[in-house]
């Protein structure tokens, strides 16, 4: 694929410990399993992008601790560029720590840490690559104040912009959308968002069509096991689920969002784009873990024969 991707987001490690229960206040408790993932929606975003084959930049903050290092290293091992993820002296690097009980229930914290210092500074840093980017990726994870302030960039600089408005923030300025060009919730994010009811797909479309008020050109919702949905000026259109049997749906709208930017910035068409989205997102939820379930070209390429 020759995309070539800016993705302007976080950086997270996941501390996934498996409990068979929660202790008490003041209690320790042993815990069967500890594992470490790579994620934080801006890099899952990149790496989804990044296995596809698209060129991807990643802007971003991390702390100066060895989470730092093994975020690094893996944008190293997958060739993002990460020439402009700031090292943060004196903070901790983004963290998630989850805990799975053996009935398959997550109850997950979310310390931003280092995101939280990613500032409009760091996108004018970034120029030059950004520049480069045919389409440039957001999400909710970093200072709404930077968001802003790369969709204004982009806009200025014609480049194309996804903003992924997750985890949803009530006080997300609508005015301040005009300019995306891609505006991607999943259902309970739009409805936080539009203040709409969307548990449908007809209550979903008709929130979707809300925010094209805003100046936002297309909005894609996703609607887990039920495929997605495309809300513009010209159509509405259901984008059909792909069935598989499913084992860990988690970083499903991660992977729908890279796949979607691989695709579309490589010169698919829209709805042909949206339907291979789908296709590599169904295919992320039959395996286990966040990055770890998101295939390589190849493997999309079997899957998809
Ligand atoms: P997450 O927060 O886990 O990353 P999300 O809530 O942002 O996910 P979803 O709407 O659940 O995103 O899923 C994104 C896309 O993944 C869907 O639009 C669909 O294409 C695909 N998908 C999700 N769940 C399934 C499933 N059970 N079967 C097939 N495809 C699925």
């Amino acid at each position: 694929m020759n995309a070539r991707i800016g993705v302007i987001g976080s950086c997270m490690v996941d501390l996934v410990t498996t409990i068979r229960r929660m202790p008490d206040a003041g209690e320790t408790l042993e815990a069967p399993r500890f594992a470490l993932g790579h994620g934080g929606k801006g890099a899952n975003q990149a790496v989804a992008a990044a296995r596809l084959g698209a060129a991807v930049t990643m802007v971003g903050c991390v702390g100066d601790d060895l989470f730092a290092d093994g975020t690094l290293g893996n944008f190293a091992h997958l060739d993002i560029d990460a020439g402009h993820v700031r090292r943060v002296p004196g903070m901790t690097s983004g963290v998630a720590p989850i805990f799975v009980d053996e009935n398959g229930e997550n109850r997950i914290l979310i310390v931003k840490g280092a995101n939280a210092d990613l500032a409009p500074s760091d996108v004018d840093a970034a120029a030059p690559a950004l520049l480069t980017c045919d389409l440039i990726l957001l999400q909710l994870e970093i200072p709404l104040d930077t968001v802003y302030y790369a969709i204004d960039w982009a806009r200025r600089h014609g480049r194309r912009i996804i903003l992924n408005p997750a985890p949803a923030v009530p006080d997300l300025a609508l005015d301040r959308l005009v300019g995306v060009d891609f505006f991607m919730p999943n259902q309970t994010e739009l409805a936080i968002l539009t203040g709409h009811r969307a548990d449908t797909p007809e209550d979903a479309a008709a929130a979707a069509r809300h925010l094209l008020a805003h100046g936002i050109s297309t909005v894609v919702v996703t609607l887990g096991a039920h495929g997605a949905l495309l809300v513009n000026a010209e159509q509405t259109r259901l984008i059909p689920p792909v069935h598989v049997a499913v084992r860990d749906t988690t970083g499903a709208g991660d992977a729908f969002i890279g796949a979607f930017a691989a695709h579309y910035a490589s010169g698919t068409p829209l709805v042909e784009s949206l339907t291979r989205a789908a296709r590599y997102a169904a295919m992320s939820v039959t395996a286990e873990g966040t990055q770890t379930s998101f295939p390589t070209y190849e493997a999309f390429v079997e899957f998809c024969a």
